[in-house]
């Protein structure tokens, strides 16, 4: 089925807020099989909202629109789409008490019309908000009609618009995201081609994302656990393919894996960053459950601190400069030694955009990993790193990347 989204909001044309409702509804409607062909967005304009209703209801087989269900004056997507489909709008009494008794003494006369819905729609009943969304069929066209808040419209779209969407097609569709860290998105797809090629039945869709890949593997079928029992056998042909490169199947990023992995081996982490500035430290503990296994964190941004905080050797610093091998791991020793965690790990480079030498330009990162195991050094490829925030946030990438292969055998 081929979807139009359509936004409807002054403040959205004039650049005041962000269209995140089409990014969540996209995405959420692509992983379910259904393409998008169109996104608009239209003011609070009754004329031009209704010649953008009158296009996607010409061109599109699922209309989706967010916003302008509210009570003020301002909010005519209701009147306007039932208008163009020929739907008078009837006071829905079921929704009028539940409104009432929702919004009690903050009830005023317009909040009503928030109960008016097209004649003989499905009910799509809000339990984030006030106003009601809607749903009906018309001229081989679905209209479905969603509240504007964020808040409101992503959970309105997920348990209420998607299982309405999917009583339609029969079958549900199941997906897996394969993660890979290591490999760019052309090479990876390269690799990937062949068994991209030969399925059927099961579709696979690569993305490239902030210096990771994913593999999205979707299937349908009767049930939820049927579809990802068909996608189950392609994501352990990919394993096969791309090797260690996998670092999860339907998990949220490699700091997530790390966490995971250390909590399930008893391990403790400690860090020691020069040129991350804390963002290991803050990537692990986005994590839920990450006080199990992180403790100590020290940003160690001056060489005093290298050598006073971590008890690396000025010597060290003198010969080999402080973005060095050497340096990176007495760093990660240092710190191992001084929290007594089980890994540490180290980062020092040069972020830029100005600073670096000739032997180690703007761009270049040692990390340093010491653990029971013994002692690593990493520098990781330096030529797709163009501005600071890459810099920074590639070296985190790899830092997690290097716990995660060499300690935890992932
Ligand atoms: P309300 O009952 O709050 O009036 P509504 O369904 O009438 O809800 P709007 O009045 O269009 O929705 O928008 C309400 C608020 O929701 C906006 O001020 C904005 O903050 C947010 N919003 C609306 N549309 C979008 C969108 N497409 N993406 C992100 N935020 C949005
Ligand atoms: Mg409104």
């Amino acid at each position: 089925m081929n979807c139009e989204l359509l936004a409807v909001g002054t403040e959205l044309l004039m650049g005041e807020i962000v269209n995140t409702d089409a990014q969540i509804i996209a995405r959420g409607l692509n992983e379910h099989g259904f393409n998008v062909y169109w996104q608009t967005v239209v003011g609070d304009n009754p004329q031009r909202l209704r010649e953008a209703v009158e296009t996607a209801k010409r061109r599109a087989d699922v209309l989706v629109t967010t916003g302008g269900l509210g009570p003020t004056a301002d909010d005519l997507t209701k009147e306007t789409v039932a208008a163009v489909f020929g739907r008078p709008l009837e006071m829905d009494p079921v929704q009028l008490a539940r409104l009432k008794e929702r919004m009690g003494p903050a009830m005023t006369p317009n909040n009503e019309k928030q109960a008016m819905l097209p004649r003989g729609c499905t009910v799509l009943v809000n339990d984030w908000g006030t106003a009601p969304g809607c749903a009906f069929e018309q001229d081989g066209c679905h209209v479905i009609m969603l509240p504007g808040p964020p808040r409101e419209c992503a959970p309105m779209f997920r348990e209420r618009a998607l299982p309405y969407l999917e009583t339609l097609c029969g079958g549900v569709i199941g997906s897996r995201y394969v993660k890979i860290f290591g490999v760019g998105e052309s090479s990876m797809e390269t690799l990937v081609k062949p068994l991209m090629d030969s399925l059927s039945g099961v579709t696979m869709a690569p993305y490239a994302k902030e210096g990771e890949c994913e593999l999205r593997i979707t299937a349908r079928a009767e049930t939820r656990p049927a579809a990802l029992a068909l996608c189950d056998p392609v994501v352990e042909q990919v394993r096969a393919i791309l090797g260690n490169r996998v670092y999860g199947v339907d998990v949220s990023s490699l700091e997530e894996v790390v966490v995971r992995g250390l909590q399930q081996r008893h391990m403790t982490i400690a860090f020691a960053e020069s040129c991350t500035g804390g963002l290991l430290a803050k990537r692990l503990t986005d994590v839920s459950g990450a006080s199990q296994v992180f403790g100590y964190g020290c940003v160690t941004y001056w060489n005093e601190a290298k050598t006073g905080l971590l008890g690396v050797q000025p010597e060290t610093i003198r010969q080999h400069t402080e973005v060095s091998a050497e340096c990176a791991i007495e760093m990660a020793r240092g710190v191992r030694r001084l929290s007594g965690a089980d890994i540490g790990v180290s980062t020092t480079g040069y972020a830029g955009p100005t600073g670096g030498t000739e032997e180690n330009p703007v761009g270049t990162v040692y990390i340093g990993l010491s653990w029971p195991g013994g002692e690593t050094v990493l520098r990781p490829d330096r030529r797709y790193m163009r501005t600071r925030e890459q810099v920074r946030r590639s070296a985190a990438s790899h830092a997690f990347d290097l716990v995660r292969r060499e300690v935890l055998g992932l």
